[in-house]
């Protein structure tokens, strides 16, 4: 059985903390992988674990990650992350308040090496009892000046990446007549379909909630149920739902030209980034493409300018131009190509 410490004798992280507050049962631990680009920023994961080695491989896992998504994105950031180990009082309001309260005081002790965020299981008013006790955290809710929702922006993101891939792989400006296949209508789907109905593309969608579906249908997209979805004659497909939706099952099942969507851990495992390439589907990196989200919470630190963080978030356009010429250059995935320049990222602050 693989632990805490063995994996940690194989990584690169630079720091990694582990908290216990005994007035509130807060544990939590806080991974820094890299701060060669800036201080380490990535959301706060509440969640039930079987046990503390589960939470500390999540924090260590998800805390890489930050470092390459934020490098290819080009962010002055470095990658780290929390989790805190739900134990069920956090369902009460005022025990969470305090537990979020401590956990601020412990961020701030790390003096600003980790900045937080909000992630799965955690909210904009969690961020709001952090900030009692530090100055390191974004994602705060817009009436308090904070970056709010940062989905609309993960969407438009998103939309100029696919943008970029349509132009390089059919050698078409503009996503006129373009057929996209959208699996998941939630925070980042929807917005999504109205923007590429919008630029003139067609659009199959796909939910399991049907409220979503129905305003999906309201905008103009066309329905189909979710399993469906794989098989849709489509030119894009746009995974925006759960993760490792591209696996051995489906990937078989897809015409699209193109894979390019905000949903995270697209991949069920590292080998179907080398099975699209080699079946020539051109893969938008999932952390790549999604990181308008990153990008909004890292324009609140600036002082919170929308417009400021839509602009960058449009540049997603460029590197999506960026890690075709490299898959092409070196023939490599796309996968490959957008390690390539995370690398090449993080070398060039070093020198
Ligand atoms: P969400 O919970 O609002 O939406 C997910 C949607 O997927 C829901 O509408 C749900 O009903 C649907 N869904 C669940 N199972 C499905 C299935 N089998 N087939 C089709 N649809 C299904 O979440 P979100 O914020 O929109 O995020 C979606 C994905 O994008 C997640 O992987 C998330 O981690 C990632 N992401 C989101 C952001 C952001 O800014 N919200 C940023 C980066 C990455």
């Amino acid at each position: 059985m693989k632990t805490t410490f063995d994996f940690l004798s194989r990584c690169e992280h630079e720091q990694f903390c582990y908290h216990h507050d005994k007035q509130t049962g807060l544990r939590a631990f806080i991974a820094v992988h890299n701060t060669v680009r800036g201080p380490g920023l990535g959301g706060t994961r509440l969640w039930h674990y079987d046990d503390l080695d589960a939470a500390a491989l999540d924090a260590l896992r998800l805390s890489e990650g930050m470092t390459y998504k934020a490098a290819v994105a080009g962010l002055p950031l470095g990658g780290g992350k929390a989790v805190i180990v739900a134990d069920g009082r956090e369902d009460d309001p005022v025990c969470r308040a305090e537990r979020f309260a401590a956990f601020g005081a412990f961020i701030d002790k790390l003096g600003g090496t980790y900045i937080t965020a909000e992630d799965v299981g955690t909210k904009p008013s969690d961020m709001v009892e952090i900030r009692r006790n530090t100055a390191h955290v974004v994602g705060l809710p817009a009436e308090q000046g904070g970056s709010g929702d940062p989905s609309p922006v993960t969407a438009y993101g998103c939309l100029r990446g696919i943008e970029a891939l349509v132009e390089s792989v059919f050698g078409c400006h503009g996503l006129d007549g373009v057929h996209v296949a959208v699996q998941g209508l939630g925070k980042v789907g929807l917005p999504l379909v109205r923007m590429l109905l919008d630029a003139g593309a067609s659009v199959t969608a796909a939910d399991i909630n049907p409220d979503s579906v129905a305003e999906a249908r309201a905008y103009g997209a066309d329905i189909v149920t979710v399993d469906a979805i794989y098989d849709v004659d489509c030119d894009v497909f746009s995974p925006c739902a759960l993760g490792a939706t591209l696996n051995d099952d489906t990937i078989p099942r897809l015409h699209a030209r193109i894979i390019a969507g905000c949903a995270n851990n697209q991949l069920a495992e590292a080998r179907h980034g080398d099975l699209l390439h080699e079946m020539g589907i051109v893969y938008g990196v999932d952390y790549a493409i999604n990181a308008g989200g990153l990008i909004n919470v890292y324009t609140e630190i600036e002082g919170y300018d929308a417009e400021r963080a839509r602009r960058r978030a449009g540049e997603i356009y460029h590197t999506m131009h960026r890690l075709m010429q490299i898959s092409e250059m070196e023939g490599v995935s796309m996968v490959r190509s957008a390690a390539l320049l995370a690398d090449d990222a993080l070398k060039k602050v070093i020198a």
